[in-house]
């Protein structure tokens, strides 16, 4: 049974108050926040360097219309030698990744760091637009400020209903 001795609903949290603090996380994100990228599983792609032969891998030959300036994924080799940019697979490997603006708090409090084997220090939240949600489901790594992270909880929607932020909790890679 609801609490029929409450004050009315929604006299303080008003819509216009709910869209202030938002907008005042926003702002403290704008101001504070620090770049978060996250990592997803690498995809394999076809390599531009070579073609195909009849089993699917490379056929040793180079392909003059690699659109890829000199460098990393366009190396000329002559044919029948081994493709050295996808070593005879024909596939290449790409990781895939996308960053956020976060608040984050190292070592946050009310949080048991020692059930996911962490050193509290070595823990970190991190709360940002609820948009973030299936990206960090789904990410394998992260790195923020330098440290390369993995996640250890489920992400969290946060904030007034209908939830603006997501927070997920991160521990530095052993
Ligand atoms: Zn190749």
């Amino acid at each position: 049974m609801p609490d029929k001795n409450l004050p009315t609903p929604g006299l303080f949290v008003t819509d216009g108050l709910k869209d202030l603090f938002n907008s005042s996380i926003n702002q403290l994100r704008a101001d504070l926040g620090r770049v978060l990228t996250v990592f997803f599983e690498p995809t394999a792609s076809g390599c531009p360097n070579c073609f195909a032969g009849p089993d699917g891998s490379s056929n040793g030959v180079y392909d003059v219309a690699n659109p890829f300036p000199a460098g990393q994924f366009n190396k000329t080799f002559p044919d029948g030698a081994t493709c050295p940019v996808c070593q005879g697979s024909h596939k290449i490997l790409t990781q895939q990744s996308a960053t956020y603006q976060v608040l984050r708090k190292w070592n946050p409090e009310n949080f048991d760091a020692t059930q996911y084997g962490a050193v509290p220090a070595n823990v970190v939240r991190t709360k940002t637009d609820i948009a973030a949600r299936t990206d960090f489901k789904r990410a394998v790594k992260a790195e923020l400020e330098g440290e390369t992270l993995v996640r250890i909880v489920d992400p969290i929607p946060a904030g007034l209903a209908p939830p603006q932020f997501v927070v997920a909790f991160w521990k530095k890679q052993d």
